[in-house]
């Protein structure tokens, strides 16, 4: 008897040791000063995932740009498609950089976002122009993290490229859901009345920058745990899910 309580409170331990953190992290500066209370927004749409909602909490966000391959002869038609790829996906970054902390990094191995000039897979129906996709893993100080994907088409010509990429980066800085009205960057499909960040977009990211997430804090685990959470590495308990109804 005495042996089965020792190996309930053990349990008990181990459970209590392998539990991830919950917590809401304090609003970065950019939105803590945002103040729009009659724009409304969409917080309703945006979904949260098995760690709750994609929230960032150590800033700044480092952002990698896929750059142009040496190859790539200076002048070519092809040299001014990425010089312009460039100049815009660092366009968008900026625009989203008002309200959360972001730098560009050199090497992707070393970013939370990476931006790829890249064809996203095709939907059954016709291609796609963008694409993000995201996974978690357990960082070296035990916080559970999540690292972002954006495949943006090399085929978009320059207004669709950057709203697109504005429009991927909505989703990898946390808005993980759409907005009904044709006026928000975060509406579902490429709009011309959509030419900004709008204010329900900002309105919406602040709220879900106030709600509790388990991104950002520390997995304290045993050693028989640690086997586990390792290998969960790169995609929590989960296959990597992607925005697959963007710009269909
Ligand atoms: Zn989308």
């Amino acid at each position: 008897m005495l042996s089965f309580r020792v190996s309930l409170f053990s349990l008990s331990v181990l459970l209590c040791q392998s539990a991830l953190t919950t917590g809401i992290h304090p609003l970065p500066l950019g939105l803590a000063n945002w103040q729009d209370n009659n724009g409304g927004d969409y917080f309703s749409e945006v979904f949260p995932t098995s760690a709750g909602y994609l929230i960032w909490s150590r800033f700044p966000i480092k952002v990698y740009i896929e750059q142009e391959p040496t190859h790539i002869t200076n002048g070519s038609a092809l040299d001014k498609r990425w010089q312009s790829w460039n100049r815009l996906t660092r366009a968008s970054l900026e625009n989203w950089s008002l309200y959360l902390p972001l730098s560009v990094v050199a090497e992707p191995e070393s970013s939370d976002i990476e931006i790829l000039r890249k064809h996203p897979p095709a939907s059954p129906t016709r291609a796609r122009a963008g694409q993000t996709t995201y996974c978690f893993y357990n960082f070296k100080d035990n916080t559970l993290m999540q690292k972002m994907t954006i495949k943006i088409s090399p085929d978009l010509a320059q207004y669709s490229l950057q709203s697109t990429v504005e429009h991927e980066l909505g989703h990898a800085l946390g808005i993980w859901g759409h907005s009904d009205m044709p006026s928000d960057r975060m509406y579902a499909s490429q709009s011309p009345a959509a030419q900004f960040i709008s204010k329900r977009d900002i309105n919406t990211l602040k709220k879900i920058y106030q709600q509790s997430t388990k991104l950002g804090w520390t997995v304290s685990y045993s050693s028989q745990d640690s086997t586990k959470i390792n290998s969960l590495t790169g995609s929590w308990s989960e296959k990597p899910k992607s925005s697959s109804s963007c710009f269909q």
